[in-house]
């Protein structure tokens, strides 16, 4: 409120400064996070890192991955101040560190931590390789296939479809309000990372994706861990079909280049993806180069 009204009050003396200023001192004073309800109870924040969301229940509060320690606590002070119940259950959607390094805020406030057995596996790994062990709080709990469990009138459960963008992604399916989050199992019209150091799988990722659209609904809003410039980072089915639909396009381009004999370099040059037009921006190398290495050892086999 302070600061709101600081900005309110100092709006005259902003003609003053040139643009440039202007945006610094207002990045100063505006929350640098933001909460978008989808229910009365169940919410999205957005700061840096995977979307999070969380439920806020009658008698408890589930939270479903943690950006990083700074947001996290960003996170945990705000959901303070809109309920005082207890911090019951932190759901990891898999291990990587812009969805789990802000797991450790919530060390000694919440009953427990939740996520695929694999994504326990990997965030272990990573966290040995980059010797910060001592800033993670690891899942206390791990399922293999289907976890389901009731949340006052909310009923959450969790799929494993198999290998995606890791080897150990989950949909958390708030059954009642019928809410998805996919994690990073879509980027929306953002080129992805192919984890294929922890099991990631292209082909695969295709078919998880039809899984879970088969399994969800027309009605089903889904939540997505990133999103391009531009894009929403919730949406409907026809977003995870789109998805599949671009990583389809991407093997099929890969494999006609290979086949047409390029160089991996000369394929990873590539600046658009046939088919798949709306897909801009940076990073499109990873999915060539995860594309042109799954197929190689495709065609070593
Ligand atoms: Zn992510
Ligand atoms: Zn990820």
């Amino acid at each position: 409120m302070l600061r709101r009204s600081f900005i309110q009050n100092s709006a005259f003396a902003f003609g003053a400064l040139t643009l440039a200023q202007q945006k610094l001192l207002t990045s100063f004073f505006d929350d640098p996070w933001k909460i978008t309800m989808l229910t009365d109870n169940i919410g999205i924040f957005t700061e840096k890192g995977g979307t999070i969301a969380f439920l806020l229940g009658k008698n408890e509060i589930v939270v479903v991955d943690a950006q990083f320690p700074e947001q996290s606590q960003h996170l945990i002070d705000e959901l303070k101040k809109r309920s005082q119940n207890p911090f019951r259950l932190l759901i990891n959607t898999h291990h990587h560190g812009d969805h789990t390094a802000g797991n450790i805020s919530f060390k000694g406030i919440v009953q427990g931590v939740l996520a695929h057995v694999n994504s326990k596996t990997n965030q272990e790994n990573s966290a040995k390789q980059n010797k910060n062990e001592d800033k993670q709080l690891y899942p206390d709990q791990t399922y293999t296939d289907t976890w389901c469990q009731k949340f006052d009138k909310e009923n959450i459960c969790l799929y494993y479809y198999g290998a995606g963008h890791t080897n150990g992604d989950s949909f958390i399916h708030f059954e009642k309000s019928n809410i998805v989050h996919c994690g990073d199992l879509v980027f929306n019209r953002r080129h992805p990372f192919v984890d294929r150091g922890a099991g990631a799988n292209m082909q695969s990722w295709i078919e998880v994706l039809d899984k879970a659209r088969k399994k969800f609904d027309s009605k089903t809003t889904y939540i997505y861990g990133h999103a391009g410039t531009g894009y929403e980072v919730t949406g409907k089915a026809d977003d995870l079909k789109k998805f599949g639909d671009y990583l389809g396009s991407v093997l099929k381009f890969v494999d006609g280049e290979m086949k047409a004999g390029k160089s991996k370099d000369e394929i990873l040059k590539a600046t658009a993806i046939p088919g798949a037009d709306e897909w801009k921006g940076d990073g499109i190398q990873r999915p060539l180069q995860a594309a042109y290495e799954e197929l190689s050892l495709k065609a070593a086999q």
